[in-house]
């Protein structure tokens, strides 16, 4: 293996020459490659198309209207053309075409009227109008279809480019540097998944025989780069396993042990087992980066007190980042108890921290007085210093930017770094957009937790959702009301929000206080509105999807969904955990007139399962990975043509080789190896996190 891979570096460098080296291509066109980001051969020869014309003979009883047809047809009658103005022609033929009788009319083409001879065969391709029977032609070739290529590909040029001579210049690269070109997938791994050689494959990208061939070239390309990207990230991990850039904290086990026994749950089996992988890391001297995964109400928060704690044994300070105020604050209660037997010093750093107080917090922090900080983004501000951070946990860390989470960490020297999140990643995902992380999960929920009850109800049964709450909250329990975000309009979403706040204020007038949440609210408004939910001087709270965030009302046992369609299922799922938090039994009503069969299926999915994991895994196979995330921080690599929906047996494929080659000693002694490492030394990527 070695000798293929040094062979494919000689050669990469062979491919790295510019384009500018193709006959034909001057400055000009030069200019406009680069401008598509193509500067080098390789470069243009992995530019792949987006789609491909299909030139394959149809016939048009099959055909639906305005598709794209080819058909082979002979000429019937002389053509009569139209001249309309200067330059300008309408001519239309009529043929027969199987068993049809169409015509076929070609704009601008009057040189044509010679070559179409009646009796003579043709082959079109247009655009099929059914209605009017009629073939919109745009090429046409004298004679049965033979030389014709079946696909034609067609690459996004933005109008730069004439399609056609970005074909030939792919023809000439194909034609001189083809027989050279150097194949990335191992031969043995070409063998036993039958997977075309490289030049094959771009053959059957860019100049297509047949759908096969095509198909073929597709499924090569969709490995290639699944096992690249999973070559690079386990590296990247196991490179930094290896490497000694990180912090060992050595902690004291039986004040650890003392500390979990004093908290006043047993763990369930789930946190048991993340908490050891968490505290194997501490102690090795490699940088921890490590996602922990747990539904909402499955426990995190103790476990990363935990880990705190574990730090402060080994002299270490810990700092903890959450999203929002209340947040924080509820963390800090919680820690505050459980800590306080144990003489940990805790303190809270918020953007409303009294100014007095917020000095004497930093001094302490400086010199080593307070061992664990909880915080908002007030923890990253330029004077906020540690004397000693080792352990960063960030709370909800889709909340944060990456830039964000990276100020905090630099705060230590290269202190250990675990992510907290509560959105359920399935697995497919989780492997491609967190591979280089090491990923702990909480898949267990604490014993005796009551199941959420969830009923999915038409608009027209409103009236029986209305009785139902009153019940609730004149048990003394509170309510959620949600409505949807309207992506497309800030205003119009924040307009939605007022209209039902209004709509229940009246209802309850003088009963039930009501409060209003919404995107446009100021963090601080925002957090008032909280507290008095959270204090329950508001029992119904009428939201937007900001409140999906874990904030903690265990007395609120009720929540209503308006246009529960318009959401994903993940989403669904984060906003339903904001009840069952309590004692009480909780119930999620979601109000749905979903039209598609697929929305139907979202909400008869939410009926029937609590399971984060499931729904996530069924909320990909409807929506596919692009939604998944969301549009912003996807965290997904972009491919070329592999699909993580379809591609997923390759993908599981690719990584299972990805790891065997990353054991083969013969990999690591390579050339290749040495380079990454070095890069990745030099970038300073080791001591930073995928993020970056
Ligand atoms: P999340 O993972 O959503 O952050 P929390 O850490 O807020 O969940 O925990 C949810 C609730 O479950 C809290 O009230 C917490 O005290 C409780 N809890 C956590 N672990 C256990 C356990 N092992 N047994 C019983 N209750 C637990
Ligand atoms: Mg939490």
């Amino acid at each position: 293996m070695k000798n293929q891979r040094r062979e494919l570096w000689d050669r990469m460098t062979e491919l790295s020459s510019s384009v500018t080296e193709l006959k034909g291509i001057g400055k000009e066109t030069a200019a406009h490659l680069e401008s598509l980001g193509i500067d080098t051969i390789a470069d243009l020869l992995w530019t792949f198309p987006h789609r491909h014309e299909d030139f394959r003979l149809k016939d048009l009883a099959q055909t639906p209207h305005n598709e794209r047809v080819t058909v082979e047809c002979k000429v019937e009658r002389e053509p009569t053309i139209l001249f309309l103005g200067r330059n300008k022609s309408r001519l239309q033929v009529t043929v027969l075409a199987g068993r049809h009788l169409v015509k076929v009319v070609f704009f601008n083409q009057g040189y044509l009227k010679q070559k179409l001879v009646p009796g003579s065969i043709i082959t079109v391709t247009g655009k099929w109008d059914r209605g009017r029977q009629v073939i919109n032609g745009t090429s046409v070739t004298f004679g049965p279809k033979t030389d014709q290529v079946d696909f034609e590909p067609v690459y996004s040029l933005k109008g730069l480019i004439p399609q056609k001579r970005f074909r030939k210049y792919m023809r000439q690269v194909l034609d001189d540097f083809g027989a050279e070109l150097p194949d990335a997938i191992p031969h043995y791994l070409q063998e036993s998944y039958k997977l075309v050689p490289i030049r094959e494959g771009l053959e059957g990208i860019h100049f297509p025989l047949d759908a096969d061939h095509a198909k073929q070239a597709r499924r090569r390309f969709a490995y290639e780069e699944l096992l690249n990207f999973q070559l690079r990230i386990q590296a990247l991990r196991k490179i930094r396993k290896e490497s000694e850039h990180g912090t060992v904290i050595q902690f004291d086990v039986h004040r650890l042990r003392e500390f979990i026994a004093s908290l006043p749950y047993e763990l369930t089996n789930a946190q048991k087992r993340v908490v050891n992988e968490i505290c194997k890391d501490l102690k090795e001297p490699h940088r921890m980066n490590r996602l922990l995964q747990g539904d909402v109400g499955s426990g995190k928060t103790v476990v990363a007190a935990i880990g705190l704690y574990a730090a402060v044994t080994a002299g270490f300070q810990g700092a903890l980042m959450a999203p929002t105020e209340i947040l924080a604050e509820q963390h800090l209660e919680n820690l505050k108890v459980w800590f306080e037997p144990f003489g940990v010093r805790v303190a809270l750093l918020s953007g409303s921290t009294k100014a007095k107080e917020r000095r004497s917090i930093l001094e302490d922090l400086a010199n080593g007085n307070l061992d664990i900080v909880i915080g908002t983004h007030a923890l990253i501000q330029p004077d906020v210093v540690f004397q000693k951070l080792g352990f960063v946990i960030t709370d909800e860390q889709h909340r944060f930017g990456v830039e964000q989470r990276r100020i905090l960490r630099d705060k230590g020297e290269n202190p250990d770094v675990l992510f907290m999140t509560a959105t359920p990643i399935p697995r497919t995902l989780a492997i491609t957009a967190f591979g280089e992380m090491d990923v702990s999960m909480i898949d267990e929920m604490p014993a005796g937790r009551k199941q959420i009850e969830t009923h999915w109800m038409k608009k027209e049964q409103f009236g029986s959702v209305m009785s139902k709450l009153e019940l609730e909250l004149a048990a003394g329990r509170q309510a959620y009301a949600i409505c949807p975000l309207i992506e497309e309009s800030d205003k119009l979403d924040v307009q939605n929000a007022v209209e039902i706040y209004e709509q229940l204020a009246t209802y309850f007038k003088d009963r039930f206080q009501v409060g209003l949440m919404h995107g446009r609210l100021s963090a601080d408004e925002k957090d008032a509105v909280m507290r008095a939910f959270s204090e329950g001087s508001i029992q119904v709270l009428v939201s937007t999807t900001v409140v999906e965030v874990g904030v903690n009302v265990p007395n609120a046992t009720f929540m209503i969904v308006y246009d529960a369609e318009r959401f994903g299922l993940a989403q669904l799922h984060q906003l339903r955990g904001r009840v069952g938090r309590g004692e009480h039994q909780s119930y999620c009503i979601l109000l749905a007139d979903p039209k598609s069969d697929e929305g139907k299926e979202r909400m008869q999915s939410m009926t029937e399962t609590n399971d984060g994991f499931r729904l996530a895994e069924k909320d990909l196979e409807l929506r596919g990975p692009g939604d998944f995330f969301g549009r912003k921080q996807s965290g997904l690599p972009d491919f070329k043509v592999a699909d993580l929906v379809h591609d997923y047996r390759i993908l599981e494929t690719a990584r299972k080789d990805a790891t065997e080659m990353l054991d083969t000693e013969a990999f690591w002694h390579d050339d290749i190896y040495q380079n990454l490492r070095k890069m990745l030394e030099e970038s300073g990527v080791l001591q930073g996190e995928r993020f970056d």
